[in-house]
């Protein structure tokens, strides 16, 4: 049965209407206490179990994904709206700071001041096609926007607008059962780029949250710089997540880790933004041992659709494009023959001159793509991470000796990425406190910032510092008689200090 709906781009005076409305309700969705925000974010959670057993056939049917994929990610999405809720909720995140006054000072008395953050006002969230719920309608940057107490406008993407759907109705039920303010949360469809320029160039609009493509990222980041008023653009891009193959590492077990890459690599086609898309290694026998057995596994693994036709011809393409570079080298390709809709497992090789003097191949092949770059020696290894932009993450394979080895190597890896990995692979983000997931450019649009785990709530909130304020008229987590009080600093005796 066909269940793809065609969905109507919004038009720019119902653009309008949204981000008026999005306005008011910012206005009292602000006022909400922690709680009322966790408990609307829990219902959503609620709501969205409830829609399981309809929303993923559609998702099965839009994205290409397998069934037990699509389920595994409704049920993180699940967990990250009650995880980022309970972390909403204790307020850590806050960052609320009390400075008693000192009316004593000389030469001037000292001020009560007390500081937290708010909210920037309505955020609109584009999210990806490769996760249709954890980066998408009710997925990490809205769960984020509505913790730090913001409204959310989604710009569902075109590649699975039915599904986007389906969860967009499962949070205005829930919008419903919490008394929320109508506007708190709004579902814009757009397959013109026109809809989402509306949205960004919107003078209510206070932040953009992405996940996406460089070139869409960059576009909408531009655009947002074009603005009067300019606003934060949090824009997740893709990343080819660097691995350094240590030559002691290689030498013990080049086998297990060529087997360990083969699966990642190719895990869920090659589109995640964490793939693997360049190993770097220094030349000698270990790493020809390496790439016949990782040549060996990627022609076993089957050619699988992709998410959509626009992802595939992209993948094609970029492929095309790479592999026809001057020195690249085609290692493997998967045996059985790939079909127009899928990705065909692919690594290919250059030495790291080719790769130091061409930047097509530091761009992302979306897809089960890989390059080996060839070094000489440590030195040459250095250049390439030297010359290397930035990522999502970075992956050493090593032994003990090979970091007393090549101290340098550790020590100028960690500037190109947000997340270092030590004999692991880079694919699977998981969702808590300590997960970066955000590097510096191009694979994020500020890499302050992280888009997974409960700090991204801060991309969403802004400080407001409060100068002798009676208590009763603080926000409830700065007054002096607030119970719970476990994040409040009083530095008093410290200011005293310095000042005597
Ligand atoms: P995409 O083509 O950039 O689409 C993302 C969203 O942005 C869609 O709604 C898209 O609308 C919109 N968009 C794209 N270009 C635009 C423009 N110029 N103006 C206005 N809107 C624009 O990305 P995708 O194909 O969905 O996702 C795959 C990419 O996402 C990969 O590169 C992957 O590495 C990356 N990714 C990154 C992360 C991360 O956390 N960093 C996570 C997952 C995926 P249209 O479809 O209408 O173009």
């Amino acid at each position: 049965m066909e269940m793809t709906k065609i969905f109507r781009d919004a038009t720019k005076e119902e653009v309008d209407k949204v981000m008026e409305k999005s306005w008011q309700a910012f206005l009292a969705y602000k006022k909400c206490s922690l709680k009322q925000r966790a408990d609307f974010m829990r219902t959503i959670a609620v709501e969205l179990e409830k829609i399981r057993s309809e929303v993923i056939p559609v998702a099965v049917e839009e994205t290409h994904l397998p069934e037990g994929r699509l389920n595994g990610e409704l049920g993180r999405t699940i967990f990250q709206l009650n995880n980022y809720a309970k972390a909403a909720e204790e307020g850590a995140w806050l960052d609320a700071r009390i400075d008693t006054a000192i009316p004593e000072r000389k030469p001037n008395p000292k001020p009560d001041l007390r500081k937290m953050l708010v909210p920037l006002g309505p955020v609109v969230v584009f999210g990806s096609s490769n996760f249709p719920f954890a980066y998408s309608t009710a997925g990490g940057d809205t769960a984020c926007a509505f913790a730090a107490g913001c409204p959310v406008i989604v710009k569902a993407h075109p590649a699975h607008a039915h599904t986007s759907e389906i969860v967009a109705g499962a949070i205005m039920k829930a919008v419903g059962i919490c008394n929320m303010p109508e506007g708190i949360f709004a579902h814009v469809h757009g397959a013109s780029f026109e809809v989402g320029k509306w949205l960004v160039m919107h003078p209510l609009t206070k932040a953009v949250g992405f996940t996406g493509s460089l070139a869409g990222g960059r576009a909408l980041f531009d655009t947002a710089n074009q603005r009067k008023e300019p606003i934060p653009v949090f824009a997740e891009m893709g990343s080819i997540n660097p691995v350094f193959l240590m030559p002691d590492k290689l030498q013990h077990e080049p086998e297990t880790v060529a087997k360990m890459y083969a699966a990642s690599i190719t895990q869920g086609v090659g589109q995640f933004c964490t793939n693997p898309g360049l190993i770097i290694g220094i030349e000698g026998k270990s790493l020809n041992t390496f790439i016949t057995a990782l040549s060996a596994e990627i022609k076993k693994i089957e050619p699988a659709n992709m998410l959509h036709r626009g992802i595939a011809k992209a993948f094609w393409q970029k492929r095309k494009d790479a592999l026809g570079q001057k020195g690249v080298h085609t290692e493997a390709v998967s045996e059985a023959q790939a079909e127009e809709m899928q990705g065909a497992p692919t690594l290919a090789s250059a030495s790291a001159a080719a790769f130091l003097n061409n930047p097509v191949l530091h761009q992302e092949v979306f897809g089960p793509y890989s390059l080996i770059v060839k070094c000489k020696n440590a030195d040459e290894m250095r250049q390439v991470v030297l010359h290397t932009e930035g990522q999502l993450t970075s992956t050493i394979m090593a032994t003990e000796e090979d970091i007393r080895q090549h101290p340098e190597i550790l020590e100028t890896v960690q500037n190109i990425c947000g997340r270092l990995i030590m004999n692991g692979v880079p694919t699977g983000v998981d969702v808590c406190l300590s997960m970066q997931h955000g590097g510096p450019y191009p694979a994020t649009t500020d890499s302050r910032f992280t888009s997974v785990g409960a700090d991204g709530i801060r991309r969403f909130a802004r400080p407001l510092c409060y100068q002798n304020f009676p208590d009763h008229l603080l926000p409830e987590e700065l007054q002096n008689a607030n119970p719970s009080g476990i994040w409040r600093t009083v530095d008093d005796q410290l200011t005293k200090d310095k000042i005597s």
